[in-house]
């Protein structure tokens, strides 16, 4: 807020903002040269089924092993990004690294699994983003389905059309669509069976409302709404046992949390997968 400070003089920034600001900058300029230097990882978390806790599929997320701050997670520096718009830039580094990964693992592994990989909305409002998936499956020949998308809802409303354009550009690959954080953001429920999505990520909030065996109706209300758009549904944020129960009495198929396992390194992934096929 511009604040006058009397004759012709007006103070634009608070310190504090002047601080934030520069801080936000410096922080963009770490990460261009973070991504040169190869410093992100990819962490996966299983995605399993409820039924018989195999694993479906891994959720790449992102880790910054960083020269000076050390072990660094995303909420730190994922939303500077996403306002900064260099979001763009480390999604693409990533989603790379996530296809490499992929063609290494379906040498060996025969067992379908899925890697889904978070990337920012706005990747929604531009169709370059098909033909670099395009470029991604034949670079890294890649298996029609291996890949999900997990977006939140927000971005996808503002440009219905052209998201849905882009939705449908990746169908050839069989790119799954994922609704993250699903119940928390705007839901107007009734863009929903308009858009080609695939699966609603229920969000932790709702699932940490699952306690001593008891059910929470919204979760009861967007597994409902799942099978009458025939969507797949997985709840995130599982930590007790007694709330893998209740969705299990609730038929939700698919499960992620610290009570089954963490997001761990590639090498750890891989003997888990082959342990829980
Ligand atoms: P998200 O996509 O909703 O990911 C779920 C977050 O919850 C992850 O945090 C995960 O480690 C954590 N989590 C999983 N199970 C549990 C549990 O049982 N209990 C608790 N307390 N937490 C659990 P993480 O890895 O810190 O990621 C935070 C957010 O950062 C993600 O939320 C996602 O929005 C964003 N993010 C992470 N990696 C990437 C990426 O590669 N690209 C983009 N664009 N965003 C990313
Ligand atoms: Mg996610
Ligand atoms: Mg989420
Ligand atoms: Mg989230």
């Amino acid at each position: 807020e511009a604040k006058s400070l009397g004759r012709g003089q007006v103070q634009f920034f608070s310190e504090s903002m002047r601080q934030k600001l520069k801080g936000a900058a410096l922080l963009e300029t770490d990460i261009q040269r973070a991504i040169q230097h190869n410093e992100f990882e990819l962490y996966y978390q299983p995605i399993f089924r409820i039924a018989d806790g195999s694993v479906a599929a891994f959720e790449a997320l992102v880790r910054w092993h960083h020269p000076d701050k050390g072990f660094v997670t995303p909420d730190s520096f994922i939303p500077v990004a996403e306002d900064s718009g260099l979001i763009m830039q480390l999604d693409l580094h990533l989603l790379e690294q996530a296809a490499k990964q992929l063609q290494c693992w379906q040498k060996t592994i025969k067992t379908p699994f899925r890697i889904t990989v978070n990337v920012s909305s706005r990747h929604f409002a531009n169709l370059d983003f098909v033909s670099f998936i395009d470029n991604l499956y034949q670079s890294y020949q890649l298996k029609p389905g291996s890949l999900c998308i997990e977006i939140t809802e927000s971005g996808l409303i503002a440009n219905l059309s052209l998201a849905t354009k882009i939705i449908e550009g990746l169908a050839p690959h069989q790119v799954k669509l994922c609704l993250d954080d699903f119940g928390t953001g705007y839901s107007a429920l009734g863009y929903l069976h308009q858009l080609p999505i695939h699966v609603l990520k229920i969000d932790k909030s709702f699932i940490d409302n699952l306690k001593d065996g008891k059910n929470n109706p919204l979760v009861e209300a967007i597994l409902t709404l799942a099978v009458s758009l025939e969507l797949d549904v997985v709840a995130e944020g599982i930590e007790q046992q007694s709330q893998l129960d209740v969705l299990k009495q609730t038929n939700c198929d698919y499960g992620q949390g610290f009570l089954v396992a963490k997001p761990m390194p590639a090498a750890e992934a891989i003997l888990y997968l082959n342990e829980h096929k």
